[in-house]
């Protein structure tokens, strides 16, 4: 959870990204480390982690890590401290919100 700090981004976030994508259960102990049910190798934990970043860490304008995010009602914002831009980002649970859209798109 060290990653989290230097992220800036709450433990809770980036456990519920990892939860969701890795499809399992787990908790964060009292040290504030993931623990994760089942067994991932740490190539697995990579890939996520970098999805992650990718997605909620990185500014699409000027690729600076240097972002915080901010929520808005339901929106969650990713705005960059370099470059002042900001940008919306897929709540976690976004493939609900894809099969919603799908849904509305055939009818
Ligand atoms: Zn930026």
């Amino acid at each position: 959870m060290n990653l989290c700090k230097t992220m800036h981004r709450q433990p809770e976030h980036v456990m519920t990204f990892f939860l969701t994508e890795m499809g399992t259960s787990g908790s964060l102990d009292g040290q504030q480390r993931l623990v994760v049910k089942g067994r991932f190798g740490s190539r697995n934990c990579e890939v996520t982690l970098r999805r992650y970043i990718n997605e909620y860490v990185i500014c699409n304008t000027c690729k600076s890590p240097d972002t915080i995010l901010t929520k808005e009602n339901l929106l969650v914002f990713l705005r960059c401290e370099q470059c002042g831009s900001e940008q919306s980002v897929a709540p976690i649970t976004s493939g609900f919100v894809a099969t919603l859209e799908h849904r509305k798109i055939r009818t």
